[in-house]
């Protein structure tokens, strides 16, 4: 049975002594990582925790879990526009499994050596009732920051990549694992969204680009209208969004209507941000999306609040859509 300290030695040591990025003083080794931040530079940081049976399936795919825990607080970051300095792993495992450590570290250090955040420190312990990971990140920013208070009235609101396919891929997998089972047309379109929910990528160059440009920003971890709604009610404004410009994954179109309003409007795990810019940035906007090859869409505008902050959808005839303003929250049934 490899201990505690083989296991660190074993999994999580791998950027020890070279480090991908220039900030980085100490990593796995001692009782506390070290790194610096440049000269009028602000450290941003974040973490997310993601639970066997409460975030996951049991049988997920180690290596696409590995990603996830880390791409879901770049995303975080991306939201800030901030850029990766390290990041720090704590993880309880009810048993050593070598093989699905070694799957789990592989999607979890191909995305930090991507986006240059090496695994510095973290903490490992076992836990007989399931997974538990805690990831956290430390990103650096120069002020003003992107955050979710600095919307203003008139500006116009954008949303990155496409919608939907993470809740849709969800949905079809709860499916799948219940007695009723997938279509064959069910699976295809499975097949080709799953990666949405699996592998999401961190928009972390455009949050970085999208610093001096955008008001506010947030990513669509618990829906678009969610998200927005918090960009809404701390900047103390409401909003319209034109149905018609939501861009809606184009791997959905043969699903039923409502089945694709729930997942665009109300589908979380979406790692897309959400920002809004004034029209004066329309243009530079436009080619960043060309210059980074990400999707950019334009989809409603800020308004003053009037008496309380709204979020109006409008469909082609200029007819309000019937939408709740909720997202995921895990305490709602509470
Ligand atoms: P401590 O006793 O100070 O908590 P540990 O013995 O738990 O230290 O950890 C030894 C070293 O390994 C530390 O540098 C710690 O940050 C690192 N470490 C432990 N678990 C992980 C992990 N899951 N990922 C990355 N580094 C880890
Ligand atoms: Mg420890």
């Amino acid at each position: 049975m490899p201990s505690e300290f083989d296991l660190i030695q074993h999994y999580f040591s791998r950027f020890s002594g070279e480090y991908t990025n220039g900030n980085i003083r100490l990593g796995v080794a001692d009782d506390c990582a070290i790194f610096t931040s440049g000269h009028h530079r602000h450290i941003a940081t974040s973490k997310d925790l993601l639970i066997e049976g409460v975030h996951f399936f049991s049988d997920v795919s180690p290596m696409a879990l590995g990603h996830k825990a880390l791409a879901v607080n770049l995303s975080d970051l991306a939201a800030m526009g901030a850029s990766p300095i390290a990041c720090l792993l704590g993880i309880a495992l009810p048993r050593v499994d070598d093989l699905w450590l070694a799957e789990f570290t592989k999607g979890f250090y191909r995305l930090a050596e991507q986006f240059n955040c090496p695994l510095i420190g973290g903490d490992t312990t076992r836990h007989p009732q399931g997974v538990v990971i805690s990831v956290t990140v430390f990103g650096e920013v120069t002020p003003p920051y992107m955050m979710r208070s600095q919307a203003q009235p008139g500006d116009t609101i954008w949303v990155s990549g496409e919608l939907g396919a993470a809740h849709i891929a969800l949905q079809f997998m709860l499916k799948e694992k219940g007695n009723k089972g997938l279509s064959a047309s069910e699976q295809h379109v499975l097949a080709q969204i799953r990666k949405a929910l699996e592998y999401p990528t961190p928009r972390v160059a455009l949050g970085q680009a999208l610093q001096g440009v955008a008001n506010a920003a947030i990513d669509i971890s618990d829906g678009l209208l969610q998200d927005l709604g918090h960009i809404l009610s701390q900047s103390k404004v409401s909003a319209v969004v034109q149905e018609s410009k939501l861009p809606i994954s184009p791997l959905l179109k043969e699903l039923p209507v409502e089945d694709i309003a729930e997942a665009v409007y109300r589908g979380g795990d979406v790692y897309e941000l959400c920002f809004t810019a004034p029209p004066s940035k329309t243009e530079a906007i436009c080619r960043l999306s060309k210059n980074l090859r990400i999707p950019l869409t334009a989809i409603g505008t800020i308004l003053p609040c009037g008496e309380k902050a709204s979020l109006n959808v409008i469909d082609t005839h200029g007819k309000r859509v019937d939408i709740t303003l909720q997202g995921f929250d895990h305490f709602s049934n509470d």
